[in-house]
């Protein structure tokens, strides 16, 4: 007993430092795309996922774990062969995979569509498709975006061959398997609560896609039977169409958008002005375009990298990384190293959470000043356009799901068709006639980061579960440091010293299920 605690706290000894040098130089690269940066971010990555893969470390771990490690040490344990179980695979199985993966990944980014005889990016293509009124040129930008399928199908397919092979020499039925299995996620549970979505979701979008599809064959001229994938405002129908969204920008005009994150949190009374401290803002030549929160040494050192305008969408994207930051901040520290982390699920739910404060009523007039008329005017949209984006966001997932699980029971399936199928059914989404063609493949997640999309489903569900519970238990969210302290008490404090799933069922008072989204979208 004494000798597993002692070899969990060497493991953690060995690794802690290497997790927090890789961290630092992936922020730093991330700061500053130097070619210095990238080099010195490279070789910290490698020196930490070099150890994770050593064997002698490994086997010190299985065996602790094997020989009756009990309570604590027990969970830092399965939490140490969990991070390192996937890194076990043979040296030449493992970079055949890294390359494989680099490969399609640059050729991801050096893909550019032609529209109208001219290379556009994705964003030119996302443009198109929300804005253009021309259904020739926005089926040319359709299938402009589905070209790199084609580029990189085959290669995905052996990605999926060789993450199997992967998975079944570490006694995992398929990689998909394997995924769930060190994420903590009961593959049993997620079928099941993906068909509650399914079953929650499907009346609601089905009314709400019948509006959708009248304007969309109204502005288009068309028959609503005629409409195809191009119709819709991105490649794959996995967001709102823009006039779903309430546009709040009109209301942030000369407003300072990290005020109003520090305001929010100070009235959580949850510290974010430490983090806010340590972050990179605003935007910069050389910089990282989008954002990321990070825990760089599990001891007090989290950042947040934002590029931070003038918008509403600014406001989301900060509260929403700090909601991740508060979470670091407020794990207990008196936790191991292994236990001082969040389960994804978890703290994208607190992210997710922050996130939507900045749509709703009270966050709008007691944060941003609107009046009590404004306030009440807006309240309704905002539901709506919430319950519309849940509804797309859903169906997507389910897609996504049910493809990857197929994936990867086979590889060499016909995927194309199996793409289409899913599409029609979860999406409602009528294929182009008689297409032949590895749309699935265009989908960078499904080659980069396989069997993730759930994660965003579930951390959505777990926010919802969160902010019943607080608005049961204290009145609401905003300005209410009751809130904050409940969140710091309950799902922030115990780290992972608690399995997500009886975290979520602690913070929120009950198990993840799908009721509040049921509610959510019943609008
Ligand atoms: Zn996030």
């Amino acid at each position: 007993m004494a000798d597993a605690a002692r070899i969990a706290q060497e493991a953690e000894m060995r690794l802690a430092p290497l997790a927090a040098a890789a961290n630092l130089g992936w922020w730093n690269a991330q700061v500053e795309a130097t070619e210095e940066n990238a080099e010195r971010r490279a070789r910290a990555e490698l020196a930490w996922s070099d150890a994770l893969a050593d064997r002698a470390l490994f086997a010190s771990v299985e065996d602790a774990r094997r020989n009756g490690a009990g309570g604590q040490v027990r969970r830092r344990l399965d939490l140490l062969y969990n991070l390192m179980l996937r890194r076990q695979v043979p040296d030449a199985l493992r970079a055949g995979i890294v390359e494989l993966e680099t490969s399609v990944d640059l050729r991801f980014s050096r893909h550019r569509g032609v529209v109208g005889g001219v290379e556009v990016g994705d964003t030119e293509i996302k443009r198109i498709l929300r804005r253009s009124d021309d259904p020739r040129e926005r089926r040319e930008a359709w299938e402009a975006s589905k070209t790199v399928g084609a580029e990189v199908s085959d290669d995905v397919r052996q990605l999926a061959r060789l993450r199997n092979e992967a998975a079944r020499s570490l006694g995992h039925r398929d990689w998909f398997a394997l995924s769930l299995a060190t994420d903590e996620v009961d593959e049993e549970k997620l079928v099941a609560t993906l068909a509650d979505c399914d079953r929650v979701t499907s009346e609601p979008f089905a009314r709400w896609k019948i509006d959708l599809e009248e304007h969309l064959a109204a502005r288009f001229g068309c028959a609503v039977a005629e409409l195809r994938p191009w119709h819709y405002s991105d490649p794959f129908f996995q967001e709102p169409p823009p006039d779903a969204v309430v546009d709040l920008d009109p209301y942030l005009d000369r407003k300072d958008v990290v005020a109003l994150a520090r305001r929010t949190m100070e009235g959580l009374g949850l510290e974010a002005e430490e983090i806010i401290a340590r972050s990179d803002l605003y935007p910069r030549d050389g910089k990282n375009q989008h954002a990321f929160c990070i825990d760089v040494d599990r001891a007090g050192d989290v950042r947040v990298l934002a590029n931070v305008v003038e918008t509403h969408d600014s406001v989301d994207t900060l509260l929403h990384e700090l909601g991740h930051g508060v979470y670091d901040l407020g794990l207990g520290g008196e936790l191991p190293w292994t236990l001082r982390t969040t389960h994804l699920v978890a703290t994208e739910a607190s992210a997710l959470l922050h996130g939507a404060l900045a749509w709703r009523r009270d966050w709008l007039e007691r944060v941003l000043g609107l009046s009590a008329g404004d306030g009440a005017e807006l309240e309704e949209r905002l539901l709506s356009a919430r319950a519309c984006e849940l509804l797309v966001f859903t169906r997507w997932v389910l897609v996504m799901n049910a493809f990857e699980r197929a994936l990867y029971a086979d590889p060499d399936g016909d995927l194309d068709s199996l793409w289409w199928e899913l599409v029609r059914r979860y999406q409602g989404v009528t294929p182009p006639d008689g297409r032949l063609s590895p749309d699935w493949a265009a989908k960078i997640h499904i080659a980069v980061a396989p069997v993730y999309y759930h994660t965003y489903l579930y951390g959505a569900i777990v926010a919802l579960q969160l902010a019943r519970a607080l608005e049961a238990e204290v009145g609401g969210v905003v300005d209410r440091p009751e809130a904050g302290a409940l969140l710091r008490e309950r799902l922030f404090a115990p780290g992972e010293a608690v399995r997500w799933d009886r975290l979520v069922e602690q913070a929120s008072g009950f198990p993840l299920s799908v009721e509040s989204l049921a509610r959510a979208v019943a609008r």
